[in-house]
């Protein structure tokens, strides 16, 4: 891995004024989807009053069936940029194709490729292009070494403002959604200079998981987390079933700040 491998420093990603893989450990929160101007500026308030630094939100949803809601579009990131500018926070969304990369380039504070197009080249190449912070997710069936050098791939065309993202891969096992490789995101954060984080929303699906992982992570070292919320998962448009309400990514945020602390890190 010639671009990502381990240097003497390791690389701070920037998203606006958040640094990745300095001593900051970074919760990235908001909903899976962004469904509506109320809906996603609640989350912003919320996410921005507990302490997290950036904001999520899906406009451009990969769903498992063609019949579930794709996400609001265009629209939902024009949304997602009005409520970003009102909590002041910055805002991380989901880019699927070659094409809106170069349409949510000059829109968006960085960009996500989710597990299903981490093996999607073109796209990998495209991002590679611009000088977009990008949050590279790990696919559910991808070796450590195809996720590294997919990151590889950004890297080679110029763009090393690379997050890695372990976000569960597929096994055996039934009762959890993925299995969160938590092994692996730290191999990551070892054998390569680049910040990792971890999602323990899609890689648990359940909710009650999500708060352990996340404090597994901080003292584990990594560089942060990113959570789904929700204020009434049972409506939720996708992924309700994984979703926090506020008042339990309260508790996750005053449970994590002091594992933060006791590591020498700050939220
Ligand atoms: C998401 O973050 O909402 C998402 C679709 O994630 P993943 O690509 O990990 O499934
Ligand atoms: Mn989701």
């Amino acid at each position: 891995y010639p671009l990502v491998a381990r240097q003497a420093a390791p690389h701070v990603v920037r998203i606006s004024d958040v640094e990745f893989g300095s001593d900051e450990f970074v919760v990235i929160a908001g909903p899976c989807a962004v469904e509506g101007q109320d809906q996603i500026e609640n989350a912003a308030r919320v996410v921005q009053s507990l302490g997290a630094r950036v904001l999520r939100g899906g406009a451009f949803k990969p769903r498992t069936s063609p019949y579930s809601f794709q996400g609001l579009g265009l629209e939902g990131i024009e949304l997602l940029r009005r409520a970003s500018l009102k909590a002041e926070l910055p805002f991380i969304t989901e880019v699927m194709s070659v094409d809106q990369v170069w349409e949510l380039e000059p829109r968006v504070d960085a960009f996500q490729i989710g597990t299903r197009n981490m093996h999607n080249f073109e796209l990998l190449k495209a991002i590679g292009e611009t000088q977009k912070p990008v949050m590279l997710k790990r696919g559910f069936g991808a070796t450590l070494r195809e996720w590294v050098l997919a990151a590889e791939y950004i890297a080679k065309g110029g763009n090393h403002n690379i997050i890695l993202c372990e976000r569960g891969i597929r096994s055996f096992d039934p009762e959890t959604r993925f299995t969160l490789d938590l092994a692996g995101a730290i191999w990551a954060k070892q054998e390569t200079k680049l910040p990792v984080i971890i999602d323990p929303s899609h890689g648990t699906g359940l909710p009650e998981l999500i708060d352990p992982l996340a404090r597994a992570a901080a003292a584990a070292g990594l560089d942060g987390i990113m959570v789904e919320i929700h204020d009434d998962p049972d409506q939720a448009l996708s992924d309700g079933d994984q979703a926090l309400t506020s008042r339990q990514f309260k508790t996750l945020m005053s449970n994590l700040a002091p594992i933060v602390e006791a590591v020498g890190r700050r939220m």
